[in-house]
């Protein structure tokens, strides 16, 4: 018998052997996308912090005044007495700015996917149909509810419909991501909207990447796809990353958001967000609406790094999001590539198994309206310095 702690420093060991040990990196400051590391001015293409939103004085203000007014934490969960005027108002800023029903706001995107497959999906007479490369969250939610699970290779609607023609049941959900956030590509989603009417399936869109930035007003995939409350019945938009704050919006029909207030585990049993919280994410979300320049730059960085890395024939993945995947495929050689570009100063991640499949790494480039043309120009020279082309 191997004692518990020598096997898990064996898995460890294991881990790191396989050049698939994770490190954090503890930033000493952040503003954007310059950040301090050991006292080293850094420049960081990993935050999703998408329009640079999390170090706006408005939402600085906003978080400050909530705290003052409300205190910091929120005291008990929504259905006992967490729940505030500020979290009501937000979550119909939200539903009318994504023009459905109704919205409720739950701790973050990841215990939104959680709380939303399991509340709807509560018998074993239940089908969830996923994408292969959905977020961990989708699932881990899949995982936790009693409904047959079938992932469906990645963007292949030929696959998902043989899938919805073979499974038949009385309830049915088709869960996707509307970005990808390991690759940057989009989904098909007026096709996914097809399938899911034709077969009376639910679609659940995961907008995590697209929500605040995409689409003239920056609604995310549905404004871009021009896709309504019938087309897209369940909407999750975290706000982790374009709007700079935190917790995550659910938006979608009256009947399916009282489902989640009365069933969702994830959002009953948990302490709600803080008040302060909540006036700070409208605060970000009125900027959103008012000031579209930051969603016009960051298109015209994306358009501008696409150039440069195509020009220097870097190896990126087909995606036109603020997302921009460079393929590498060996893990420990984009290990070494992260390594290298750090000690120029430029923080980049390695993403790599199980994050992505085996010999498929990729070095992650994460665009921001916080980026200049120099900025693009250093990372791009360094890449094609480092061989990482076709
Ligand atoms: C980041 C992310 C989540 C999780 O959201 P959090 O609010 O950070 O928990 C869920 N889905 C996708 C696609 C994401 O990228």
């Amino acid at each position: 018998m191997i004692e518990p702690l020598a096997f898990f420093q064996q898995q460890l060991e294991a881990r790191k052997a396989a050049h698939l040990f994770r490190e954090r990196t503890p930033l000493e400051n952040t503003r954007g996308v310059r950040i301090r590391i050991d006292g080293k001015d850094f420049l960081s293409f990993c935050t999703n912090d998408y329009l640079g939103l999390a170090s706006h004085p408005r939402v600085i203000k906003a978080l400050q005044e909530g705290a003052e007014r409300w205190g910091v934490g929120s005291g008990a969960s929504a259905l006992v007495s967490g729940y505030t005027s500020a979290h009501a108002e937000l979550e119909k800023a939200f539903a009318n700015f994504l023009q459905r029903d109704r919205a409720v706001f739950f701790s973050n995107g990841f215990m939104a996917n959680i709380g939303v497959i399991n509340a709807l999906l509560q018998t074993k007479q239940a089908v969830l149909f996923q994408d292969k490369m959905n977020h961990a969250s989708l699932l881990d939610a899949g995982k936790l509810s009693p409904a047959l699970v079938k992932r469906y290779s990645h963007l292949n609607m030929h696959h998902l419909e043989r899938q919805l023609q073979h499974y038949p049941a009385p309830l049915r959900i088709i869960a996707t991501e509307s970005i990808f956030s390991m690759t940057g590509d989009c989904a098909p989603l007026s096709h996914l909207v097809k399938l899911a009417k034709r077969h009376s399936a639910l679609l659940m869109v995961d907008d995590a990447h697209g929500i605040g930035y995409l689409g003239a007003n920056g609604k995310g995939c549905t404004e871009v796809f021009e896709l309504n409350q019938t087309d897209v019945p369940l909407l999750v938009c975290p706000l982790g990353k374009a709007f700079g704050c935190y917790g995550a919006i659910v938006a979608g029909p009256h009947a399916l958001l009282e489902m989640l207030v009365q069933y969702a585990r994830s959002y009953i049993y948990t302490t709600a967000l803080p008040p302060a919280l909540a006036e700070a994410a409208l605060s970000s979300l009125q900027l959103v609406q008012a000031e579209p320049k930051r969603r016009e730059y960051l298109q015209s960085v994306i358009h501008y790094f696409k150039r440069e890395a195509k020009a220097r024939h870097l190896n990126i993945l087909p995606s036109s999001s603020a997302i921009q995947p460079v393929f590498i495929g060996d893990e420990e050689k984009a290990v070494q590539i992260a390594d290298r570009l750090f000690r120029d100063n430029i923080l980049v991640k390695a993403l790599r198994y199980p994050t992505v499949p085996k010999q498929k790494a990729v070095i992650r480039i994460t665009l921001s309206a916080q980026h200049t043309d120099q900025d693009i120009e250093r990372l791009v020279t360094l890449l094609e310095s480092l061989h990482v082309t076709t």
